[in-house]
């Protein structure tokens, strides 16, 4: 009998969208460091901030989904108008979501930097409930759902190990014909109305929480594109789902832009200066005199709710156009990935083969920075692995 010859392996090897392809473009070669050998399994870089943010939005969405026939929309204005007095958003009961949270995220050896980056996030997650939640909660359908796909890898000159490639991902939030239905003053709702003016029939909206500032306009760092593209890619494996409705917007929500600190203040003023940002404060406004008086230690307090919520706020029209772009663009990352897993196997140097591409804020914080030929961390680097 005559057997047959065994086929060789086939290798599909599976990239996460945040945990993988938006970190290898933050920094290639720290991204080779968190995946430990030259086969990328999916780890995302740990990075307490956004753990902690997602969970804790997350934990009081459920909550507030529980009580929230007990408390239609559009909430009260006051915590005195709530009829029981539960559910009761001051800081210390949403202190108790996040505690919960945070000792979720000790277990697994998550803490964060130190106190000052503790006490940031408690307030920073405090405000994204209580004045972002009432415009966000109504809209919600799902949360956390999850996508996945394959895709195959661009054709190049270096053979590569597989063909295709599976992209997987958890969309934060997914809104659906909701937003037609809540409050017309609704900040989120008017937001993707205004951006997408040829809305008709049922759609979804698909939000992404970014523990982050909002990114200057065609940054240098491509922070600015990274969030598109992660946004039409989330679309394109939701429509692959049964259950879907046609994608019309993404939203990226910059948290940070809700209590702007020191870092985001000079990022908008280096962004008005220079014409790259897109969210400016009303021409004579308080606001507006506010952003150009600011120095570092000022106080922010005074920035109208408003202009923060629209800072935080970032709609992303999808089209079929614009997500096969961004498709492509992630097709390329896997292709240069794969091509850097090759190299690395055939001259077995590490620093040699992965891009040092991290910039100023990734580098002060990569565990890598003593070793990094790219870093200027520390006089005395050591010796590279
Ligand atoms: S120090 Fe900077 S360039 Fe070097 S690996 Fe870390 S993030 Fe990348």
């Amino acid at each position: 009998m005559e057997l047959p010859v065994k086929r060789p392996d086939h290798i599909v090897p599976s990239y996460s969208l945040t945990g993988d392809l938006l970190s290898y473009l933050r920094c290639g070669l720290q991204y080779r460091f968190h995946n430990g050998s030259a086969l990328p399994p999916s780890r995302p870089v740990q990075q307490w901030f956004g753990e902690f943010l997602h969970g804790t939005l997350e934990l009081s969405f459920r909550f507030w989904q529980e009580n929230s026939a007990r408390y239609p929309f559009p909430w009260p204005a006051t915590q005195k108008e709530w009829a029981g007095g539960v559910p009761d958003w001051k800081p210390h009961d949403i202190g108790q979501f996040a505690d919960r949270i945070e000792n979720a995220l000790r277990h697994q050896g998550k803490q964060a930097r130190s106190r000052d980056a503790r006490d940031s996030a408690f307030r920073r997650v405090t405000i994204a409930i209580n004045q972002l939640g009432p415009h966000l909660f109504p809209l919600i359908e799902a949360a956390e759902k999850k996508v996945i796909g394959t895709r195959p890898i661009p054709t190049g000159n270096i053979p590569l190990r597989c063909f295709s490639y599976e992209v997987h991902g958890v969309i934060d939030v997914l809104t659906h014909i909701k937003l037609d239905r809540v409050a017309t003053d609704n900040l989120i709702s008017e937001s993707v109305r205004s951006a997408c003016l040829s809305l008709a029939g049922p759609y979804e909206v698909i939000v992404d929480y970014k523990g982050s500032q909002r990114p200057l306009i065609n940054d240098s760092e491509g922070y600015w594109n990274h969030g598109i593209w992660q946004l039409q890619t989330y679309a394109w494996l939701r429509s692959k789902q049964p259950d879907a409705l046609p994608v019309a917007a993404g939203i990226l929500i910059y948290v940070n832009e809700l209590t702007p600190g020191g870092k985001e203040m000079m990022t908008l003023k280096a962004g008005i200066k220079n014409k790259q940002t897109d969210i400016l404060p009303v021409p004579g406004s308080q606001d507006e005199q506010i952003v150009r008086m600011w120095r570092l230690g000022n106080s922010t307090d005074q920035l109208s709710l408003d202009f923060r919520l629209r800072r935080a706020i970032r709609v992303i029209p999808i089209t079929p156009e614009s997500t096969l772009e961004a498709l492509k663009k992630f097709d390329d990352v896997v292709r240069q990935s794969e091509e850097d897993i090759v190299a690395e196997a055939q001259n077995g140097n590490i620093l040699g083969t992965w891009k040092p591409n991290g910039d100023e804020a990734t580098c002060d914080a990569c565990d890598f920075r003593w070793f990094c030929p790219s870093s200027n961390v520390g006089a005395q680097k050591i010796s590279a692995p």
